[in-house]
């Protein structure tokens, strides 16, 4: 079994005063491509939230590398959904991607020739570059996407959360982010990406997280992507809490 990189202990988030995510627990080893999949409301986007601390849960911690978050910032990227960010501010594409390197960069240190060709050759990546000077507002949905995951690339995390990645972007874009999340894995990267298209877990995906408030399963996809675990993660989470309670 490869490390944890990213260890969950008994993780509770109320918004409030509403439980959305209960008593979770998860261990993601090195090295995976994971999905985190469940119903709208699931709690996908506030487990990521809560992980990296966006998100102060009622109980429970999450670790990476056995460590806080705090003492691996630099190893952890994260790309937002593309709807959380406001895409009116005044700045090009080329600049939100060269941003993506600051956390590399010491204080007071500006982002110099070495960092734009970083990010130059994360736009290639994304197929981007011909968009570098553009306004970030004068872009589509696919565009902004891309945008995105190029800024992750160039922070050359260890771990990387999405949220999901592919909303909103056409076939050929999916198909190329795929892509580049099968070489970060292939690089010894772990992925966490929040998913809704069921139809597409087992071609792009090697570990699966099912969540419904609660964590339903979780582990290699051929093992846990079963009718059974998704039929339980598709249900009402109260059905699962009665079915716990023998009623
Ligand atoms: P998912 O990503 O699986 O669709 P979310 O994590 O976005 O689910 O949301 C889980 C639940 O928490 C939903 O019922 C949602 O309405 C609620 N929620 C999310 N963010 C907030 C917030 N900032 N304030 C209050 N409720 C929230």
């Amino acid at each position: 079994m490869n490390n944890i990189a990213v260890k969950v202990n008994d993780l509770t988030v109320a918004y409030h005063k509403k439980p959305v995510l209960w008593d979770v627990d998860l261990e993601i080893p090195e090295g995976v491509l994971m999905a985190v999949v469940g119903p709208n409301g699931a709690g996908k986007t506030t487990l990521i939230k809560a992980m990296i601390n966006l998100i102060k849960p009622i109980t429970g911690r999450t670790l990476f590398w056995g460590e806080p978050y705090q003492n691996n910032r630099k190893r952890v990227g994260y790309v937002p959904q593309r709807g959380s960010v406001d895409w009116d501010f005044p700045t090009s594409v080329l600049d939100v991607v060269t941003m993506g390197t600051y956390g590399k960069l010491g204080w007071f240190k500006r982002p110099g020739k070495k960092e734009k060709q970083k990010a130059i050759e994360a736009l290639k990546k994304v197929d981007m570059l011909p968009y570098a000077d553009r306004q970030i507002s004068q872009l589509s949905g696919g565009q902004q996407q891309r945008v995105f995951v190029a800024r992750a690339l160039v922070q050359d995390s260890d771990i990387y959360f999405m949220d999901e990645p592919f909303q909103g972007v056409d076939v050929k874009t999916e198909k190329s982010i795929v892509k580049l999340l099968e070489e970060l894995k292939n690089n010894g990267k772990t992925v966490i990406v929040v998913h809704h298209d069921l139809q597409t877990v087992t071609e792009y995906f090697d570990w699966v997280t099912l969540l419904n408030t609660i964590i339903i399963d979780y582990g290699p996809v051929k093992k846990t992507f079963t009718e059974e675990n998704l039929k339980k993660t598709y249900r009402s989470p109260l059905d699962s809490f009665y079915k716990n309670k023998g009623k």
